[in-house]
């Protein structure tokens, strides 16, 4: 197998904040694998927050090359070695679990939900999600994003009760809340029983990623569900997490791809947690992959695509916040 790396750098619609920053473009890395006349492609969409970059997804491509092997139906093999070659770079390593699955989906002719025995009628409903601003600009933003049922507000602010109330007040839609770590505990204890009343879902990522005893501390002392995101990267992390939080929040760009993805969707069944699955700011090429696993999740919050002005792919649609999954062989992904 044959592997090459492109940097894709990607333009937001709106600057995106969250409350550990804002962001006006990503660089992401395209990668794709030729075997046999079939081209798998992937996407890597590297976050800093966890160690990587374009220039770090480029250099373990180079380094992966001449150790894929020449079986692409080898996944597990494939990964495990990629595991011996570099530790974590889990991005990297997504965009070629990615490629490898649309390898062998097009190779076989199908796409990858009916690779994985999945039903595409049972895709998920994505949430759309609105950047950090002041409440009557949020307020603004969720008109505008009126066509999608379910909004994922970014909070992490002084004034978040306020950004709530002034969305709830044009918005009937479910309301799913993310502080990105944002609030001390004493905070989110505080903010999450002001917040109940406006009919919020879940809150996700309340406090700092590894303040475990903080999330299980809040989980007992707030009415709404708590989902861990940065608290929970890996397989690894959730057995230790599981009496802390009621979900996580499970990215192929934290985990690794979609055969980690997988492996976690099962442990945090075994675990009785509720299941989400999100993304980066993502082009439809990496975002397409994720949903085809949204038959196995409770929540997705799959829309880094409907956030970008230039897409390159044309892959997953959504429709009224629905996820439609393509047909074609692999991802089902197609170049726009
Ligand atoms: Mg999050």
């Amino acid at each position: 197998m044959h592997i090459d790396a492109k940097p894709i750098d990607l333009t937001l619609t709106v600057p995106f904040r969250i409350s550990r920053g804002v962001e006006y473009t990503t660089s992401n890395v395209v990668v794709q694998i030729n075997h046999e006349g079939f081209t798998g492609y992937g996407e890597a969409a590297p976050d800093e927050y966890y160690g990587e970059s374009q220039e770090t997804v480029l250099a373990c491509v180079a380094l992966f090359a001449g150790n894929l092997g020449n079986d692409p139906f080898a996944l597990e093999d494939v990964m495990r070695h990629l595991d011996k070659i570099i530790r974590r770079n889990p991005a990297a390593k997504a965009a070629v679990d990615m490629a490898l699955y649309d390898l062998i989906g097009k190779m076989l002719g199908v796409p990858l939900y009916k690779l994985l025995g999945l039903n595409a009628a049972h895709a998920a409903y994505t949430s759309f999600t609105l950047g950090l601003d002041s409440p009557i600009e949020m307020a603004k933003k969720a008109l505008i994003a009126r066509d999608y049922p379910i909004l994922k507000v970014k909070v992490g602010t002084r004034h978040d009760v306020e950004i709530i109330k002034a969305i709830r007040d044009v918005s009937s839609a479910v309301m799913r809340v993310d502080a990105n770590t944002g609030w001390t505990p004493k905070e989110a204890i505080k903010n999450i029983n002001a917040l109940a009343q406006y009919n919020i879902e879940f809150v996700e990522q309340p406090i700092d990623a590894h303040d475990w005893a903080g999330l299980k501390l809040i989980r007992e002392n707030v009415p709404l569900p708590i989902i861990a995101d940065e608290s929970c990267v890996t397989v690894e992390d959730i057995p230790r997490i599981a009496d802390c939080v009621d979900g996580i929040n499970i990215k192929l760009m934290k985990c690794g791809g979609i055969r980690h993805a997988l492996k976690m969707i099962h442990v945090a069944r075994a675990h009785n947690l509720r299941v989400m699955i999100g993304c980066m700011i993502e082009s439809s090429l990496a975002i397409t992959a994720a949903a085809h696993l949204t038959p196995l999740v409770d929540y997705a919050d799959l829309d880094g695509h409907l956030l970008i002005n230039d897409d390159p792919y044309v892959g997953v649609t959504v429709e009224k916040g629905k996820l439609v999954l393509p047909d074609g062989p692999g991802l089902g992904v197609k170049t726009r």
